[in-house]
C-alpha cells in the first residue's frame, strides 16, 4: 500500500501550501523524544510536535490509563451527565492553577479554550447589565488560535489576510517595554471602561515568533487593567505545564488572571482537550434565575473522558518527576544560549537575539528580510532532519521546545546539530 500516494490524493494538511509542499514525512511510531519514519529514519522531536508533547511519545503509563478508561467509558454528553475523569481532573487542576480559580469549563482544543474565555468575559458584562462594555484588548504580534473569535484577537498577518474585514475590532497594544509602558498605560486608562477583557500570552508570544517579554512590565499592565476591572485572560495554551520553567507562566507574576486557557500540554500532548478556568466572580454572573444569562456554549466532545484520563495521567507524571526534567532543560538552555552568545556576539550578524524563557530557547537567523515566508526555516528543517533532529522554525526564528523527558545526551545532540547548521549557513 502506498500511503503517501493516498495522502496526496485525499488529504489537505494544515498550514501547508497545497501546490509547492514537499511530501509529508510518514511517521510510523514514536517513543520518548523520538519519531520513527517508514524508511528507518528517526528524528528527535525538538518542538514537541507543535508544543504539545511533555513526557515523550507513546508513553506506556498514559497509554495504559487510556486503555483502561476506553474499556469503561469512551464518551458521553456532558450536559446533564458527568463522569469521574472530568470531576477528578477539575479537582486536581484547580489548586495547581495560578490564581483563585473556582470553575473549570471544558472544550477540546486551544482555540476553543480562548473562544470560551472571550465569550465568558463578554457575557459577564452583558449579564451584569453592561452590554456596552465589550471591547477586547490584546497584544500586537499575539496568537490565540484559528477560529474566528480567536483569530480576531490575534495579530493581523499573512495568515489572516483573507478574513480581515470579517474580524471584530480589537484594541491592539505593543508588548510592554521600558520605553513604551507609559504610553500603554495611558491607552488602558483612556479606554478602560469600554474594555471587557484583556487577553495575553504571558512572557512568551509563541506563534508570533517566540517573542519574550518582561514579567515585571506585564505586571504593570495587569495592575492597571485590574484597577479598571478589565477581565484578565491568560492564554497559557502554549506556556502551561512547565514550558517557562514554572508550572504556569503566570506563576512568574504576582497579578493572577481572572480566566486561564489551557490545552496543548494539558494531556501531555496525547489527546485533544481544552480548559477555560474562571474565578468565582466571573462565575457568579451566571448564577441567575434568568435563563437568558446561561452560558450557551458547548462542544460535542466537551470533557471527553479519554482526554480527561490522559490529562490525569499527565498530571501524575508531572507530579512524579517531571519537575526535575523541566529544571534540567532550563539549565541546558541557559548553558547553550551562553555558548551561542559567545560564538555570535555581533547582533548584526548571522545569529541574532538569542533568548531563553525556561525550557524555550530561540534566536533569529539574519537573512535580510524578517518575514514568516522566509525560506531559511524550511532549509533548516531539511538540514536538521538529515542529522536526525526535527526543528521547525517560525519564519527565520529557530527555537527549541522539546519534551521535558529529553535526556542530556539528546539535548547535546540537539545543540550540536544546531551549532553545526549555524556554522554551515
Ligand atoms: C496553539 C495556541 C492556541 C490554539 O490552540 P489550538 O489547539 O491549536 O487550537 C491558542 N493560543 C496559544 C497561545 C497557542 O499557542
Amino acid at each position: 500500500m502506498n500511503w503517501l500516494e493516498q495522502d496526496k490524493n485525499y488529504i489537505w494538511h494544515p498550514f501547508t501550501p497545497q501546490k509547492s509542499a514537499p511530501d509529508p514525512v510518514f511517521i510510523e511510531k514514536g517513543k520518548g523524544s523520538w519519531l520513527y519514519d517508514d524508511k528507518g529514519n528517526r528524528y528527535l522531536d525538538a518542538i514537541s510536535s507543535w508544543w504539545v508533547n511533555l513526557h515523550g511519545h507513546a508513553h506506556p503509563y498514559i497509554a495504559e490509563k487510556l486503555y483502561q478508561q476506553a474499556l469503561k467509558l469512551e464518551h458521553i454528553i456532558f450536559a446533564g451527565f458527568t463522569h469521574q475523569p472530568a470531576i477528578e481532573l477539575a479537582g486536581r487542576l484547580l489548586p495547581l492553577l495560578p490564581g483563585n480559580f473556582s470553575r473549570i469549563f471544558y472544550s477540546d482544543n486551544g482555540s476553543t479554550a480562548t473562544e470560551v474565555a472571550l465569550k465568558m468575559a463578554i457575557q459577564f458584562w452583558w449579564n451584569n447589565g453592561k452590554a456596552e462594555r465589550k471591547k477586547i484588548l490584546a497584544f500586537k504580534n499575539s496568537y490565540h488560535g484559528d477560529t474566528f473569535g480567536a483569530m480576531s484577537v490575534s495579530d493581523r498577518s499573512v495568515f489572516t489576510l483573507a478574513f480581515h474585514d470579517l474580524l471584530f475590532d480589537v484594541i491592539f497594544i505593543d508588548v510592554p517595554l521600558v520605553e513604551n509602558i507609559e504610553k500603554l498605560q495611558s491607552i488602558i486608562q483612556k479606554e478602560g471602561k469600554n474594555i471587557a477583557a484583556f487577553i495575553y500570552e504571558p512572557l512568551v508570544q509563541g506563534a508570533g515568533g517566540m517573542k519574550m517579554y518582561d514579567a515585571a512590565l506585564l505586571e504593570e499592565i495587569l495592575i492597571l487593567a485590574k484597577k479598571q476591572e478589565i477581565i484578565c485572560i491568560a492564554d497559557e495554551v502554549m506556556t502551561g505545564f512547565g514550558r517557562t520553567g514554572k508550572l504556569f507562566a503566570s506563576d512568574h507574576l504576582a497579578q493572577k488572571p481572572d480566566i486561564i486557557c489551557l490545552s496543548k500540554g494539558l494531556t501531555g500532548g496525547t489527546m485533544a482537550l481544552g480548559v477555560t478556568a474562571c474565578t468565582a466572580k466571573i462565575y457568579s454572573a451566571y448564577l441567575d434565575d434568568d435563563k437568558k444569562k446561561t452560558f450557551f456554549h458547548g462542544h460535542s466532545f466537551t470533557a471527553n473522558p479519554l482526554a480527561c484520563t490522559a490529562a490525569l495521567a499527565s498530571l501524575d507524571l508531572l507530579e512524579k518527576d517531571a519537575l526535575s526534567g523541566i529544571n534540567r532543560l532550563c539549565y541546558w538552555n541557559g548553558e547553550f544560549s551562553k555558548k551561542l552568545r559567545d560564538k555570535f556576539p555581533d547582533p548584526f550578524l548571522k545569529v541574532q537575539n538569542i533568548r531563553q524563557t525556561g525550557t524555550i530557547l530561540a534566536f533569529e537567523i539574519n537573512r535580510g528580510e524578517n518575514v514568516y515566508l522566509n525560506q531559511v526555516g524550511a532549509e533548516i528543517t531539511r538540514i536538521a532532519m538529515e542529522e536526525e533532529v526535527y526543528l521547525r522554525p517560525l519564519g527565520n526564528t529557530v527555537y527549541f521546545m522539546p519534551p521535558i523527558c529529553l535526556t542530556e545526551e539528546e539535548y547535546f545532540k540537539l545543540a550540536d546539530v544546531t551549532e553545526s547548521i549555524l556554522n554551515k549557513l
